[in-house]
């Protein structure tokens, strides 16, 4: 079986600072590392990989210092790692960093489940895995908690619906993106760290993405943009409102407005 993983590095930390006047978070200086909810979504797949055979590939978007993680991902069980890294991928939204690792996937082997995080710590959207399937016409499940039998072409998994657990099955191949109650991540192997390190990292830019639309790409291929991003004042003023469903979403769009955010 082939299993991809989704692997993005991060700015260590959970206080991401934020850049107002540029619009960006503050990357220089920060340590990176590792997004955590990847590091399940990677144990997730090597766990099914030493269960039913296969390999596991890792694959990141980001700039060349992210093949850290891909290193990092070997010493974890990973056997191939892709970077698709390239000045034409840079200011990508949710929706251009989805189209790019969906592009990239169709360049490697058929696979059967791809894993995803649940969410960043920085971007923080929990939007490009379930993007990345769209993309691919994959059926998909967000919030996995448990991975259970593979069957028949099928997988069975746990999702936290928010005020409970399904249970579903799901034919592969299929896209999952996992919370941390899933498994319990092992730690880097030095025999892994010894046994990989000269394995190579598959550096990817646009030109190998044959077939792709280069309009799709980064800032181009970005229908959203951050026009102003700032932490949220302290001790602002509160107000509970009361009333029905049609009530309080009529206030609220009319205080959206009056704040001029419609
Ligand atoms: C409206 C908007 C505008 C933005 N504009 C900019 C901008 O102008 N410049 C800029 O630098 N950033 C920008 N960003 C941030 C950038 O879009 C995100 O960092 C990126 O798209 C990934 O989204 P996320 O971090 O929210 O990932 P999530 O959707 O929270 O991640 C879920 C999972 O997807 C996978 N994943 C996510 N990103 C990657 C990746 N790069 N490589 C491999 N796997 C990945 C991981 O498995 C991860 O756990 C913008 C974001 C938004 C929402």
């Amino acid at each position: 079986m082939h299993f991809i993983v989704c692997i993005k590095q991060v700015p260590e930390g959970t206080e991401v600072e934020i850049d107002e006047e540029k619009g960006v978070l503050k990357r220089e200086g920060v340590e990176s590392k590792l997004n955590i909810y990847d590091a399940y979504a990677l144990e997730a797949a090597v766990r099914l990989k030493e269960r039913l055979g296969g390999t596991v590939t890792v694959i990141s978007m980001g700039p060349p210092q992210a093949a850290a993680v891909i290193r990092e991902a070997y010493m974890l069980g990973a056997d191939a790692g892709y970077l698709l890294s390239d000045r034409k991928f840079a200011g990508a939204d949710t929706l251009a960093t989805s189209y790019t690792l969906a592009e990239a996937m169709g360049h490697l082997p058929p696979v059967d489940v791809i894993f995803c995080g649940m969410q960043t710590t920085d971007g923080d959207t929990a939007q490009v895995g379930p993007g990345i399937a769209e993309l691919l016409g994959l059926p998909h499940a967000s919030y996995v908690t448990e991975i259970g039998a593979v069957t028949d072409g099928a997988i069975v998994i746990d999702t936290d619906m928010g005020d409970g657990i399904e249970t579903l099955q799901i034919d592969l191949p299929c896209l999952l993106t996992v919370t941390k109650e899933v498994n319990q991540p092992r730690l880097p192997s030095f025999r892994l760290k010894m046994a990989t390190k000269d394995r190579p990292i598959s550096v990817w830019g646009s030109e190998a993405l044959v077939g792709a639309n280069p309009d799709n790409f980064g800032l181009d291929g970005s229908p959203t943009q951050v026009e102003r991003i700032f932490p949220p004042p302290r001790g602002r003023d509160r107000e509970i409102w009361q009333g029905t469903g049609a009530e309080l979403s009529q206030r609220m769009g009319a205080k959206l407005k009056e704040l001029k955010y419609l």
